[in-house]
């Protein structure tokens, strides 16, 4: 049952199953595992006549008198119902709200869940939530409360959820029993039940704990499985002070003192023994390419290949430029792409396998699956999206365990990247190269739109570029992409084009034009050639242009704050003031909360730790990034105990079958199985 459509449910059918995929859930067992985000406590219920003014209440009462609807001057209808219990009467008052006058008859009993507002002797209750009494199977006091898309309602969700509830004991306990019994978790079963409807608030915490402690129990099991694989020895032993302080000395600039000790850091890697595991952090503008070099530099001075991987074609592109300029005429460096003809890919390949570059740059998927690179030793993974941990072994596996670096900007705390990762060394750089100004950062609303649009066209008449970046995710991996919003997306930058800025060279970028379309507008960008540059996310990561000064994010409430600061970092790299505009599209407290941390902080650092402060559990940043699977329920940042629990077990079962080939760890086995393919996708 687990595995089937939605429409296996008794009363469903294709349409609203086909509206549930919308939320990405397909199968019962997608329902199931779709949890709640926050709770609704109506254990407070009070009778009408203790219902104060402003508060939030729960009553339980009967409709006295017929249901009313009258339509005002705007159009609005407004909804009426005169309630009592035994303690007084209140009316309740719904807007737009034509589903009432069918679900509210008079004589019957119901709960009402909304804002009371005193008028004068006047009891009201705005827009109620509302559940016949004793319909539902029983009578809940902590409702949950589901993370929806426009035009959904929790009760949609709500009464789905109810149809499905029955098959939970279908779902496989992927827990020992063992395991539970010693780390003192509940069965699934239990932890279903109590986490989409909890019958008191205990239930509802030992549900939690036992959804968390799975999942990071699951998360410590993959990881030692990476860890079993690494740290064995490498052939690649060598010496690389003498090569790299000679290249060091050739740049244009001074190294900080930060670039300085990652690179000493690698170079001792290099002389170890074993291979290099680094991942090197540092924010966006802090001067992570220079390193790659410099490493570079030292792996070529022993006959050695090294590999740079990119996320896209552009940062390929660009990374290879830069190391041409770096490198000059001391190194043989190639690029290889996709948007490469078929008949220029074979002959760069067959290059590359004879051993004709020093250098081989290119993107991650070319990279890692076309190709031979004889002599390989080091291998650069630059602003992993996604590409990680996991990753980095298809690439050992392929030759004598080259070193691996692995570049980000995801700031993601010491301690905990030292939990997670164990045994990955980090280099941080916590200084940014001298001269860097600030980039000024405000946010603002729709109202000063035509504010917004003169401060565009005033940079561009002093002769700088502007980024204007819209939202549309654009997930590399999943071929499906919301056409409709695409469809938005591409009316506001034509409305942009032809309507606000006529009078300048306007192009538009996304994520599924070609790759040389792409490439195209992204050099003639560089080039000057096009002022203002209109785009997706596409350009979120590594981009450099440094004559561009501005960038406007719309809707920027919809962003994460960590990706805002990345995207911000395509500004402010050149000699000029740089700024940033937020258009706030958003009203929530929150949402205002998060653009005030960006328009008063600069440091990636201290950024990412507000995000999650104010966003609570879900999609841990960085973890994803860093190649992990994502988390549904625990929150890395706050969750530290049962984190201490979770590696404790993992420790336990690694000591006592490391194998897993006892019969009760079955299902662990099985389950890795699963998690890893899915990563490896
Ligand atoms: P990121 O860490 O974001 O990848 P880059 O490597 O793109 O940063 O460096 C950003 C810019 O700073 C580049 O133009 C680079 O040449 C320059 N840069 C790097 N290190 C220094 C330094 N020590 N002093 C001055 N400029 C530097
Ligand atoms: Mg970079």
């Amino acid at each position: 049952m687990l595995s089937k459509p939605l429409t296996a449910l008794k009363g469903v059918g294709p349409a609203k199953a086909k509206d549930f995929a919308r939320l990405g859930v397909n199968t019962v067992y997608d329902l199931l595992t779709y949890l709640p985000r926050d709770y609704e406590d109506r254990s407070a219920t009070k009778t009408i006549y203790e219902a104060e003014d402003a508060e939030t209440v729960c009553i339980i009462a009967t409709v006295f008198s017929p249901v009313t609807e009258t339509r005002g001057y705007s159009g609005i209808l407004k909804t009426e119902a005169e309630l009592v219990d035994q303690t007084g009467k209140i009316m309740a008052v719904w807007f737009n709200a034509k589903w009432v006058k069918f679900n509210l008859h008079p004589g019957k009993w119901y709960m009402f869940y909304g804002k009371i507002k005193r008028y004068g002797s006047i009891k009201q209750i705005d827009n109620p939530l509302i559940e016949e009494l004793g319909k539902l199977k029983s009578w809940r006091m902590i409702v949950p409360i589901y993370p929806l898309k426009p035009n959904f309602s929790q009760n949609k969700v709500r009464s789905m959820m109810i149809k499905a509830m029955e098959y939970i004991d279908q779902m496989p306990e992927t827990l020992p029993e063992a395991v539970r019994r010693r780390f003192e978790v509940c069965d699934k079963n239990f932890a279903y039940h109590n986490i989409h409807f909890p019958k008191s608030f205990h239930d509802y915490e030992i549900a939690r704990k036992r959804l968390v402690f799975e999942e990071l129990f699951y998360l410590q099991m993959l990881l030692y499985g990476i860890k079993k694989q690494t740290r064995k020895s490498t052939a690649f032993v060598f010496d690389g002070k003498k090569a790299s302080a000679d290249f060091i000395a050739k740049l244009p600039f001074v190294l900080t003192g930060a670039q300085r000790r990652t690179v000493d850091e690698i170079l001792a890697d290099f002389a170890s023994g074993t291979p290099a595991n680094r991942l090197v952090q540092g924010d966006v503008g802090s001067g992570k390419t220079v390193i790659a070099a410099a490493a570079m530099a030292a792996a070529m001075q022993h006959g050695y290949t090294s590999a740079m991987m990119a996320p896209t074609e552009i940062l390929a592109a660009q990374h290879y430029e830069t190391l041409s300029k770096f490198f000059g005429s001391r190194a043989s460096i190639c690029l290889l792409v996709g948007s490469l003809t078929a008949a220029k890919k074979q002959k760069l390949q067959a290059e590359i396998a004879a051993g004709a570059y020093d250098i081989v740059v290119g993107t991650h998927a070319l990279i890692q699956n076309k190709v031979e690179i004889p002599n390989l030793a080091l291998v650069i993974t630059d602003e992993q999206h996604r590409f990680g941990v996991m990753q980095r072994d298809a690439m050992e596996a392929k030759g004598n365990r080259p070193h691996t670096i692995v570049m980000s900007a995801t700031p993601i705390p010491r301690t905990l990247a030292l939990i997670l990762y164990g045994d990955l060394d980090i280099s941080v750089i916590d200084e940014l190269p001298p001269g860097r100004k600030k980039i000024e950062t405000y946010c603002i609303d729709e109202e000063k739109r035509e504010r917004m649009y003169g401060f565009v066209r005033k940079q561009v008449d002093n002769g700088q570029q502007v980024y204007i970046v819209c939202p549309l995710v654009e997930e590399s991996e999943s071929a499906a992409i919301d056409m409709s919003a695409l469809k938005n997306v591409t009316a506001y930058a034509q409305n942009l084009q032809t309507q606000v800025f006529p009078e300048y060279r306007v192009a538009f970028l996304h994520g599924r034009m070609k790759a040389e379309e792409k490439e195209e507008i992204m050099s003639r960008f560089k080039a000057g050639e096009i002022q203002i540059l209109i785009s997706t996310t596409v350009i979120e990561v590594g981009v450099d242009v440094p004559n561009a000064n501005l960038m406007v994010i719309e809707n920027a409430e919809r962003f994460g704050l960590s990706q805002l600061h990345q995207l911000r970092g395509r500004v402010g790299r050149g000699s000029a003031q740089s700024y940033c505009v937020l258009m706030n599209q958003g009203t929530g407290e929150v949402a205002k909360k998060r653009m005030q941390v960006m328009c008063a902080s600069n440091d990636g650092f201290l950024i990412s730790q507000e995000d999650l402060k104010l966003r609570g559990p879900g999609d841990f940043f960085g973890v994803r990034q860093h190649g992990l699977p994502s988390m549904k329920i625990a929150n890395l940042f706050t969750d530290t105990q049962i984190l201490k629990l979770a590696q404790d077990a993992a420790q336990w079962i690694t000591k006592t079958d490391p194998d897993l080939i006892l019969p009760e760890n079955e299902v662990l086995k099985a389950q890795i199985q699963r998690l890893s393919a899915r990563i490896f996708l």
